[in-house]
């Protein structure tokens, strides 16, 4: 007979040894959505450490193919996998690995294809990321929404975890260099350039503190998804020469531009595809006026102009979606300048274009503005599909 009844142990319940934890809510990860941005080195383990606990809808967003060399720090891709994009690489050993784990694959780039409504209804980001770009984005989403992330990173055996939540607390941002704005600057001089030309990411790393990272990243969420208090607006920092473990604290900065919060966002029963007409005559009805600006997210293109002919060829297009080549003047050769801007207003003549083609993703929150006055929409039109789009084999 047993002497503890804490010790009796249902085996047919896979989880049950985790319910043995006093704190451990085995309902609430079930209900738990979480995002995991990058599935690379980290992002394969941290995938892998919520399925293995049994959370219930994982999000995974990657922009790259399986290759040989990645075969070594991936635990959940096979040889057989090389040339498929990673999330559906991630999604069939996810799938085979639990079940009660839905994965939600986006093959495609966090700072083009993920709205902010999905965002919001995580209840924690985990950021698997090798560039600064892409922290800073999934940062300034974070605050706009409050929903907390928790960034890695890592480099032949050392690592850092960070853990960001809204809005008090200090951001990636906050504890952005003069240097750090250099580097980010220098490789956008052209903004043009197709971001996956410029990222690259070959930072040599090895298996094991991808494991040691992203085994902290996950802890840190399963505590910030049952409500627990984590240390947030500093770093963990391993070092695994020396091994050598210590904590940072990053002071928060009054004028960090990553601190804009949304306020309740507005249904509109649109989605992407829809005309940006209804979107702006939304907004015009309920700001009351008909002269409303959209603050876009995303740089869009206005027109590319030469100097030199003194011609400007219109374009309205999202940044991302003009192709460098566009740049050299057709006439007389020289590189001509993109003309960018972040507001649509009512006059601009682009109301008959549809939402997506100014660079809005699906289920994204809008912001619109008067002079005095703003308003946040949301395109839950695209809710249903997007939360369809999970993996099935
Ligand atoms: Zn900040
Ligand atoms: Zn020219």
């Amino acid at each position: 007979m047993p002497s503890d009844d804490a010790l009796i142990i249902d085996d047919d319940d896979r989880y049950s040894r985790m319910r043995l934890i006093a704190w451990w809510d085995q309902e609430k990860l079930h209900s738990a959505k979480v995002l995991v941005v990058g599935i690379g080195a980290l992002g394969n383990e941290v995938a892998k450490n919520l399925a293995l606990m049994g959370v219930g809808h994982v999000f995974g967003i990657d922009l790259d193919c399986v290759e040989d060399s990645n075969l070594t720090r991936s635990v959940l891709f096979r040889e057989a996998d090389n040339g498929q994009p990673k999330v559906h690489a991630a999604a069939k050993a996810l799938y085979d690995m639990n079940r009660d784990t839905t994965f939600y694959p986006t093959h495609g780039n966090v700072m083009t294809d993920v709205g902010l409504g999905l965002i919001r209804d995580m209840d924690v980001i985990i950021g698997c990321l090798d560039n600064r770009e892409a922290r800073l984005w999934v940062n300034r989403m974070s605050w706009k929404v409050g929903t907390p992330w928790v960034d890695g990173g890592i480099q032949e055996i050392n690592g850092v975890a960070k853990v960001f939540v809204p809005p008090d607390g200090a951001c990636y941002e906050c504890a952005m260099t003069e240097n750090d704005y250099r580097l980010m600057s220098l490789r956008y001089s052209c903004p043009l350039l197709k971001r996956e030309d410029i990222l690259e990411g070959k930072v040599p790393t090895a298996p094991t503190i991808a494991s040691i990272i992203a085994g902290l990243q996950t802890q840190e969420a399963l505590k910030l998804i049952h409500g627990m208090k984590v240390e947030d607006g500093g770093a963990m920092v391993f070092n695994g020469i020396a091994n050598n473990f210590y904590k940072t604290n990053y002071q928060h900065n009054p004028d960090c531009l990553s601190h804009h919060t949304y306020g309740e966002a507005l249904k509109t029963g649109l989605s992407a595809s829809d005309p940006l007409e209804k979107l702006f005559g939304f907004a015009e009805e309920k700001l009351q006026s008909k002269n409303v600006s959209l603050n876009l997210d995303r740089d869009l293109v206005q027109t590319i102009d030469c100097v030199q002919c003194n011609s400007s060829e219109p374009v309205y297009l999202p940044t991302y979606s003009v192709n460098a080549n566009r740049i050299k003047c057709e006439i007389c050769g020289t590189d001509r300048k993109p003309n960018l801007t972040h507001l649509i207003n009512s006059d601009s003549g682009l109301l008959s274009k549809r939402i997506d083609e100014v660079g809005i993703p699906a289920y994204d929150v809008v912001c619109f503005q008067t002079d005095d006055k703003e308003v946040f929409l949301e395109l839950d039109g695209d809710r249903d599909s997007l939360y369809e789009k999970r993996y099935r084999p």
